[in-house]
């Protein structure tokens, strides 16, 4: 199927791209890799008369490690991000993370903010942000602000950007950066049947003292399992709380049946998937 027709339009700074959607309002959307995007144009759920092509602004890409965050850029593609081995020295969740989305197509051509301002309910990124505590920067007629993981995804597809705001960047916050993300990829599409991240800090005694758990791809939309969080914080993480954290983390999901997996498969793999996650965290160190 061919796109309905639309106008084209590089800016090369966030300032003009984000008057460029203040003048153009509904009738325009902001274009990053566009694979999921020009998907819904071709199959014209999405019509927009004017794309404000992202891709020529430079201080939207790249890679920056400060001392105590590290900013990455929302054009950043998965491809780049699974290639880094500055990412794979500071926070190597990140690159063990994209390594799993879908395809090299898919990598090579999709971006980190494209795919949270996109807010899939199956995506991998926003478990990923949820569980590393990270912050969405967007700009917008208003000037730049911050926001946390845990108030930017809203529900299904919805996120706290307003229209005319542009995501720049993600910061993920040092050195809370390792974890595990386990991930039942769906053949054919690649996306998250079932994805569990989890992030764990312990005290030199063992005790954990924060655990931060995403899930993706079971319901309606991305959230933290905090039931199974509150399990395993204070504990020594032993194999009876482990076992209780699998056995809530699905407490708060609404879990979907599609064309995918069914409810049930879903709530089975779940808790399995949580247990596993949490057994690797604990056998590469946190
Ligand atoms: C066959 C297929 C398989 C896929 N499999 C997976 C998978 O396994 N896991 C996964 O996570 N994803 C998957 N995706 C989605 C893919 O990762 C997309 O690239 C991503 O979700 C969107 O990123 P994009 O850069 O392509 O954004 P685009 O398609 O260009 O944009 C998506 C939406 O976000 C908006 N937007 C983009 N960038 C910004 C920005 N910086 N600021 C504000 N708004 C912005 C756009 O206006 C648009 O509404 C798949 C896609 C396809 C087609």
């Amino acid at each position: 199927v061919i796109a309905a027709s639309f106008d084209y339009v590089t800016p090369t700074r966030v300032g003009e791209a984000v008057a460029l959607m203040r003048e153009h309002g509904e009738r325009a959307r902001f274009l990053a890799g566009g694979h999921s995007l020009i998907p819904a144009m071709k199959l014209r759920r999405l019509r927009p008369q004017l794309l404000i092509d992202l891709g020529g602004i430079a201080e939207l890409h790249g890679v920056h490690v400060g001392p105590q965050v590290v900013t990455i850029g929302a054009l950043t593609t998965h491809g780049e991000i699974a290639a880094s081995a500055l990412l794979r020295s500071v926070a190597p969740l990140l690159p063990e993370a994209a390594k799993v989305v879908s395809d090299p197509l898919i990598r090579n051509r999709g971006t980190l903010g494209g795919a949270l301002a996109q807010a899939d309910p199956e995506g991998d990124w926003p478990a990923v942000i949820l569980a590393l505590d990270a912050t969405i920067v967007a700009q917008g007629q208003q000037g730049e602000r911050r926001i946390a993981a845990d108030n930017f995804f809203l529900g299904p597809r919805h996120t706290a950007l307003a229209p005319d705001e542009v995501l720049t960047a993600v910061e993920v916050p040092l050195p809370r950066t390792r974890g595990i993300y386990l991930k039942r990829m769906h053949p054919a599409s690649g996306y998250a049947v079932v994805g569990v991240v989890v992030v764990l800090r312990r005290d030199e005694d063992g005790t954990c003292v924060e655990a931060r758990i995403g899930v993706t791809g079971v319901g309606a939309y991305t959230l933290r399992a905090k039931a199974a969080e509150a399990q395993l914080v204070g504990s020594r993480l032993t194999a009876e709380r482990i076992r209780a954290a699998a056995a809530v983390v699905g407490a708060q999901v609404q879990f979907i049946g599609d064309g995918q997996a069914s409810a049930a498969y879903r709530r089975h793999l779940l808790p399995v998937y949580l247990r596993r996650a949490i057994e690797q965290v604990l056998k590469v160190g946190e």
